[in-house]
């Protein structure tokens, strides 16, 4: 039997698209059932595991696929989460990918008197994403407190759960939406390719090392 590849991508969101077009620019080629979990290349002997994109780290670090492909925001909440917990936190940083941009910024309301960092001490912040911000708090001597919500936190100052928010912004639309205003970046994330830490077989390894420079050649030829 061959020894297949194993690569998780984001199953459907932001990430999608450009994993699958990175993967087909370089050669891998794969006809996707959306319902199916695993999709099985049909140029080389890899198979996609389209999961969410908060389980692509774990899975890594776990050992249970071989690559991922996912952004560094969660990508280092997930490694700080399993740091704090005492869990597997190590994995192999392949390449830095063009795409899936963003940055994760503290925002308040815009009548808020916030004026600089420390206006937060004492004050809840609402968040996805509490380890990055519990460290940057820390790293600059602010004691706030945060309140993890996994979705709708830009809503939350104005359901008074929250006086800011720490959420994941590209173009800053919905923050105008809801009233908000960006105060300052705590993470610039993109998506990454990731790698489990342990060693591999000599087939995938080479199979890797012969992706590699395809994705430098995609990226290259697209800049
Ligand atoms: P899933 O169902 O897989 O958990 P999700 O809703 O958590 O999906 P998406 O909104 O699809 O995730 O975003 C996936 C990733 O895309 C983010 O973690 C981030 O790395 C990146 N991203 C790029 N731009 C944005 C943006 N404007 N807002 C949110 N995420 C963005
Ligand atoms: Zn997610």
């Amino acid at each position: 039997m061959t020894d297949r590849l194993t690569i998780a991508i984001q199953k459907s969101g932001r990430l999608s698209k450009e994993s699958m077009a990175l993967l087909n620019a370089c050669g891998v080629k794969f006809s996707v059932n959306e319902a199916r979990l695993i999709a099985h290349s049909t140029s080389h002997p890899i198979d996609l595991l389209r999961v969410r994109d908060d389980d692509i780290p774990g899975l890594v670090m776990d050992g249970v696929v071989d690559l991922g492909l996912v952004g560094e925001n969660v990508l280092e909440e997930a490694r700080l989460e399993r740091i704090a917990t005492d869990s597997v936190a190590a994995y192999q940083p392949l390449r830095g990918l063009e795409f899936g941009q963003c940055r994760l910024s503290l925002a308040v309301p815009r009548e808020s008197q916030y004026q600089s960092l420390k206006d937060l001490d004492g004050l809840r912040v609402a968040t996805t994403y509490p380890q990055l911000l519990k460290r940057y708090l820390k790293d600059n001597g602010v004691n706030a407190r945060t309140v993890m919500l996994t979705g709708s936190v830009e809503v939350a100052p104005r359901a008074g759960l929250a006086e800011a928010i720490c959420d994941l912004v590209s173009t800053g639309a919905t923050l105008e939406a809801n009233g908000l205003v960006e105060k300052d970046v705590i993470f610039r994330s993109q998506a990454q390719l990731i790698q489990r830490a342990d060693s591999l077989s000599e087939e995938k390894q080479a199979m890797i090392d012969q992706l590699l420079p395809r994705i430098d050649g995609v990226q290259m030829a697209r800049e």
